[in-house]
């Protein structure tokens, strides 16, 4: 069994809501919270945004949501749809003649503010064109662009503005009896968006994307998103979640994991927990690190390592993880399988043996699954 079971200390109750489907991947409920990117080649580009969208599935992402400005992206994602394994969210802005070809096209889901594509007849349409195609619908609020009438209301966009946005909008699709739907309630400034998110998870039963949009690059962007969706994600809000970087879609997916990681709400591949280490190291730790997360991206099966400098805090974490090693002076340091001590190891023979263990154990990990 690994040793990645959820103690009741660490448990977090996550808010009740309904489940929907995006393509085969369910959204809400007790489904697993999922990681979106979205790419960033140019839609028309069917041989890049293909590849792009398969670098992410196989950094994990279960969801990749793809931009459709033009009536060109449209006829490219009826191309993209059937090359690849991830359902496709379709980005929609304004133009209702775009939602429709893109849930024709084979979009999963589609990604459009139903109050701002123009009159009822036209929501009507694009509502049909998503029930007709099996698309679920994610509307999409965002702190950048209110109504009008809203930001007149409030003055400026402010968490209460936000959800009365996405409340009206929840409302058109529910008159018209469509109820595949989720909801996200973006903002740049983590404060606006989190106490926004609050609101609208007390406000209705809808799945919840979560996102702090614009959140920067790739540090930056990671620091705010942990901040603001991991206070949420605690709380036990958010099905879905997007780390809005710029940088590499595949660096999205990973922070996100690394984010749903560290509160114990999703694991996948090695978990390392490693010391920043000190004069006390029994090797280099951090060389060796970094050569061990890029050696062991391959493996997917949720488990732990440990990697620790020396004995003071070592011998305690191994007792923890998979695997673990602790270096322990005069060029050697001890391995540790399961969280028992098993046998001693030359340093200059670490990344190749750790690597084994860790392929070993994962594989032993998949074998009881
Ligand atoms: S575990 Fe040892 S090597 Fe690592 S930081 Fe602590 S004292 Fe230093």
């Amino acid at each position: 069994m690994s040793l990645n079971h959820i103690r009741p200390w660490r448990n977090i109750e996550r808010r009740k809501s309904r489940q929907i489907m995006v393509g085969n991947v369910p959204v809400g409920g007790d489904a697993p919270i999922t990681v979106q990117t979205m790419t960033n080649t140019l839609t028309t580009d069917v041989k890049g945004t293909i590849a792009q969208i398969q670098a992410a599935t196989d950094a994990g992402a279960d969801i990749v949501r793809v931009s459709v400005p033009d009536e060109a992206s449209s006829r490219a994602l009826r191309e993209i749809v059937p090359e690849v394994s991830v359902p496709i969210v379709a980005d929609i802005h304004f133009h209702y003649k775009r939602g429709i070809e893109a849930a024709e096209a084979g979009a999963a889901c589609l990604r459009i503010n139903p109050g701002n594509i123009g009159d009822e007849t036209r929501v009507k349409e694009v509502i049909k064109a998503a029930r007709d195609n099996n698309c679920s619908i994610r509307i999409g609020v965002n702190a950048g662009s209110l109504e009008k009438h809203l930001l007149d209301k409030y003055a400026e966009p402010c968490p209460a503005a936000m959800v009365e946005s996405g409340l009206d909008h929840i409302k058109i699709l529910q008159d018209n009896d469509f109820h595949e739907f989720k909801i996200s309630c973006k903002a740049s400034d983590v404060f606006m968006a989190a106490a926004a998110y609050q609101q609208l998870a007390e406000a209705t039963d809808a799945p919840i994307h979560l996102g702090i949009t614009e959140a920067g690059g790739l540090m930056s962007g990671t620091v705010k998103s942990a901040i603001g969706m991991g206070n949420l994600l605690w709380a036990g809000i958010g099905d879905t979640i997007r780390v809005s970087l710029s940088a590499d879609p595949v660096e999205e997916v990973k922070m996100g994991f690394e984010i749903l990681k560290s509160l114990g709400l999703r694991h996948r591949g090695v978990n390392i927990i490693s010391c920043p280490s000190c004069a006390r190291q029994g090797f280099d730790v951090i060389r060796t690190v970094e050569t061990l997360e890029k050696r062991l991206e391959h493996i997917k099966t949720p488990m732990s390592l440990s990697i620790i400098g020396c004995v003071v805090n070592g011998p305690g974490e191994a007792l923890m993880t998979d695997v673990g090693f602790t270096g322990g002076g005069a060029g050697s340091g001890m391995v540790y399988l399961a969280g028992a001590q098993s046998h001693k190891l030359s340093n200059d023979q670490m990344v190749e043996h750790i690597v084994e263990q860790v392929e070993r154990r994962a594989a032993e990990i998949d074998a009881v699954k």
